[in-house]
């Protein structure tokens, strides 16, 4: 069976229906996310069966991955992040046109995980900003599945005003982002 999404809040009667644009737009971010995987080492493994047939990672508008930061809007990282690949990864944050959002999945991305060392950046979140924290060593595909429900309910409930608002420009700007 299809799941036909369903419509926002509104007003309805015959022959019309009306609501605010920011909930159509929400309603259409949510449901036609584009994913970028930067992924680095093991929890791409499990993104991979993400992917596959079994957990159907299509049924949530995200089928089409995006290879090219610039037709992407969600950024999931899994992996360990060295700090040599730190500014690359900064790079494709930066490419990414707005809105964009972050998932950092598992816990190398989220904190370094078992690697706290000299050469494994302790957590994305020093270098870009990220919008949910999937945990585990690795997380489950449910739990990333359940990483990028959470992004959704993010975008369908996120202003249109809000990337133009002074408290995101000095988000950007505590990171160096302009
Ligand atoms: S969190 Fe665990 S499974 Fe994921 S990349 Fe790190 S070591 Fe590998």
């Amino acid at each position: 069976m299809v799941d036909v999404v369903k419509a926002p809040e509104g007003f309805e009667g015959p022959g019309f229906f009306a609501t605010s644009l920011d909930k159509m737009v929400g309603m259409a971010r949510k449901n036609s996310l584009w994913p970028l995987p930067f992924a680095t080492s093991c929890c791409g493994i499990e993104f991979m069966a993400t992917m596959g047939a079994h957990y159907d990672f299509a049924r949530f508008g995200s089928e089409r991955l995006s290879f090219s930061p610039r037709q992407a809007d969600l950024l999931m990282v899994m992996g360990t992040i060295s700090k040599k690949m730190g500014p690359v990864l900064r790079q494709v944050y930066e490419q990414m046109a707005e809105p964009r959002w972050v998932l950092s999945v598992g816990a190398c991305a989220s904190s370094g995980g078992i690697f706290d060392t000299y050469s494994v950046l302790q957590g994305i979140d020093r270098i870009i900003p990220v919008d949910v924290y999937v945990p585990g060593c690795p997380p489950r595909p449910e739990q990333i599945l359940d990483g990028v429900l959470k992004i959704q309910e993010l975008v369908q409930s996120e202003s249109l005003r809000r990337r133009d608002s002074e408290e995101y420009k000095s988000l950007l700007e505590s990171y160096g982002i302009k």
